[in-house]
């Protein structure tokens, strides 16, 4: 049982003075006030929890980030002792307004700490898991050295395909993630580099969604995007090629786009140190990304919050800076950014009548500030008053 008297962003608009409140979990009632029913002391602002499409969650959580570089810490760390720095990392979010996090390279790992915290062993956000469904030499597979023999797996048939979304389905996981090109920090990777055979892709998408999992594809060339829209895929992560004709596409679709404008830009710029590979590949693709993407936020591209936070470039928790770089490159205003990163980015995998608005019903998860951030959005920098854990898992 909790009751709030705040100002109120819904997860779509701004509503003015406003007694929330909830009960186990879920809210029971929002009624707006009169400005004079405001209660005495400082004014207090409310905004639902912040929902991350796209983060990685399998990585070093200390602070002293410059013990391992984030290809090396899986490969050295044992299984037991990472799962412990994924829970780090979901509370480290979870500490900066972020209470529905979708990783979208995960395992049984990721679903043992999500399943812990919805279990109340400890607090933590709520977490939706995506596995990977990938070839030999694909994107996901380069992550991991040749040398090394213990992989994660890859599916290079239509079969291996089905089996491989039938394992994850079987382990508890919530999505599936296909790739359409090559990508940025993989070893030896090329962004133009076909990832799988239509009949793969084809037989991946079937088998996900007839086991009612969303696929969200990573493309970031045309020619991915392309494919994606032909194969039906649910959600596009990065898009950094993005035509004006897909663009409309995608919007008259619906599909949403996890922009991932962050770590690109980290990236581009050399920082943290990317090899001198990754580094080239990324400053090839945000060159006139930024003119792109404002004109397919013109038409209406449903863009929402997905950072590819892994911990090493966008650190977990850095979801803010994200919406600060969204604000600018779309030409939103802090609102239209807000909603992206609840009410749509809760639609967009799937959860839209869960979580992300203030809303009779939904979960009560919320983010409560001493300054509006529908005016700001600087004011969700660094960690914040959190109230979460509604009843939906
Ligand atoms: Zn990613």
């Amino acid at each position: 049982m909790g009751e709030l008297v705040a100002e109120v962003f819904d997860g779509e608009r701004v509503r003015g003075l406003c007694r929330v409140r909830w009960r186990d979990g879920v809210i029971e009632e929002v009624a707006e006030l009169a400005p004079d029913q405001a209660p005495d002391g400082p004014r207090r602002y409310l905004v639902p929890g912040l929902v991350d499409t796209h983060v990685h969650l399998l990585g070093f959580a200390g602070a002293d980030k410059t013990r391992v570089d984030g290809f090396t810490w899986p490969l050295v760390t044992t299984r037991e002792e990472q799962t412990l720095h994924v829970a780090a990392n979901c509370r480290q979010a979870l500490r900066r307004g972020v209470t529905t996090l979708r990783e979208l390279s995960g395992d049984r790992v990721q679903v043992a700490v999500a399943r812990a915290f919805d279990a109340g062993l400890l607090p933590g956000p709520r977490v939706l898991v995506g596995g990977p469904v990938g070839m030999t030499a694909g994107h996901g597979d380069l992550f991991t050295p040749p040398a090394v023999a213990d992989r994660p797996p890859v599916a290079d048939s239509p079969d291996e395909c089905r089996k491989l979304v039938r394992t994850w389905a079987r382990d508890g996981l919530h999505a599936i993630k296909i790739y359409t090109s090559g990508g940025v920090l993989s070893i030896g990777d090329q962004v133009g580099w076909r990832n799988q055979t239509r009949a793969e892709l084809a037989a991946t998408v079937d088998e996900a969604h007839a086991l009612g999992m969303p696929v969200a594809c990573h493309a970031h060339s045309a020619e991915g995007i392309a494919i994606a829209l032909e194969l039906g895929v649910d959600s596009l992560e990065h898009a950094s090629q993005l035509t004006p004709a897909q663009a409309d596409e995608l919007a008259a679709r619906g599909i949403p786009v996890a922009p991932t404008l962050l770590i690109n830009d980290l990236i581009a710029a050399g920082r943290f140190g990317s090899s001198p590979e990754a580094t080239a590949i990324a400053a090839e693709l945000v060159t006139s990304r930024d003119e792109r993407f404002a004109d397919a936020a013109r038409r209406g591209v449903d863009f929402v919050l997905g950072t590819d936070a892994s911990g090493y470039f966008v650190r977990h928790g850095e979801q803010s800076l994200e919406l600060q770089a969204m604000s600018r490159v779309f030409g939103w205003d802090a609102v239209r950014t807000l909603a992206a990163a609840t009410s749509r980015a809760a639609a967009a995998i799937g959860l839209g009548e869960r979580v992300g608005r203030v809303a009779v019903g939904l979960a009560a998860d919320f983010v409560v500030t001493d300054a509006a951030p529908w005016e700001d959005l600087r004011v969700l920098d660094g960690d914040l008053e959190v109230v979460s854990r509604g009843a939906f898992c």
